[in-house]
């Protein structure tokens, strides 16, 4: 379960205090896929980097299966986004000098998990790349990328995935292509996912669509979201 509780975020610039987040409130219950919208600078990524603990909130609270993940000190807070956040990113962020098995094994490292070579070997073949285990990331496509991207977010079976705009550097087929696995392996593992999207190809996945706008979400039905 995860949950926010009147979270505020805001940027000084210079003097001028610049509001991100305004006592938004957010539930999303345990296998649930939560679609946000929302125009560019609203704060999308910022409240993805404050559900995984990366950033904090000005105040307001962050519960992580019933931990409030903002009265935890730096390190704590990163062992709890090791062990239960998958992150996917735009730009892959896959690192280019380790292979694709490499980068692979790094978060199940950093979470001590066992059976890594089978672990690795069974994410790889659903991800469709069984083939590529040794492969550097610079030899594949962009769409190959993300699923060995999305591959690294679920290796280590973290609960909660957040996905930043996964499908925002790829060309329209390859995206709705990442969008159908992401929709068959999140929804398989029942994993709880918050994906931050412009594609309006991706509402056939959600449970619940939000808006963020002003600070604050607001609830969009599957119906007026084409409006
Ligand atoms: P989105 O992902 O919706 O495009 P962001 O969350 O990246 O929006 O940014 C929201 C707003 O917060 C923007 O105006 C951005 O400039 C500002 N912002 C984000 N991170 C920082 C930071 N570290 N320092 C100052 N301003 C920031
Ligand atoms: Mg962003």
């Amino acid at each position: 379960m995860l949950e926010l509780k009147n979270v505020n975020k805001s940027y000084l610039e210079g003097n001028i205090k610049h509001t991100v987040l305004s006592n938004l409130n957010l539930h999303v219950s345990n296998g649930e896929i939560i679609i946000l919208f929302g125009k560019s600078g609203s704060g999308k990524s910022t409240l993805l980097n404050i559900i995984s603990g990366i950033d904090v909130p000005d105040n307001g609270s962050v519960l992580i299966d019933g931990t409030d993940i903002t009265t935890l000190s730096e390190k704590e807070r990163t062992l709890v986004r090791r062990n239960k956040v998958g992150f996917i990113f735009q730009f892959f962020n896959l690192i280019p000098t380790l292979t694709v098995k490499e980068n692979l094994l790094l978060p199940l490292e950093l979470t001590g998990t066992n059976n890594t070579e089978e672990r690795i070997n069974s994410i790889l073949s659903e991800v469709g790349l069984a083939n590529r285990a040794i492969t550097y990331p610079d030899k594949l496509s962009g769409g190959e990328q993300q699923r060995i991207a999305i591959a690294r977010a679920l290796v280590h079976n973290p609960h909660i995935i957040l996905a930043d705009e996964p499908t925002g550097n790829l060309d329209y087929e390859t995206g709705l292509q990442i969008i159908d696995l992401l929709d068959r392996v999140v929804k398989k593992k029942e994993k709880t996912m918050i994906m931050v999207t412009h594609s309006k190809d991706v509402i056939g996945l959600a449970d619940k669509i939000y808006s963020l706008k002003e600070g604050r979400l607001k609830e969009v039905k599957k119906e007026s979201v084409f409006e």
